[in-house]
């Protein structure tokens, strides 16, 4: 899953957990604080990815060895 949050995917394998999350925030924040930038991201960045490729980072400087991407918060 995300890196250091809930994950918004709305389909693949976690896809019930996305839609969970999302519903919680929402229910939770109201509709104008959910983070609709963060929801995006999780289902469309996937996308420019495939394209441009990953933008890898070390989410925590004491694990180097995890690495995720910046852009669609997918662990690499
Ligand atoms: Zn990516």
């Amino acid at each position: 899953m995300g890196a250091c949050r809930e994950g918004y995917r709305l389909y693949g394998k976690a896809w019930k957990f996305g839609w969970h999350h999302i519903f919680k925030n929402i229910k939770s924040r109201g509709v104008k604080k959910f983070n609709w930038k963060l929801a995006f991201e999780d289902n469309f960045m996937f996308l420019v990815c495939l394209m441009f490729g990953h933008q890898s980072y070390v989410p925590d400087e004491y694990d180097p060895d995890e690495i995720a991407c910046k852009r669609c918060h997918r662990w690499l």
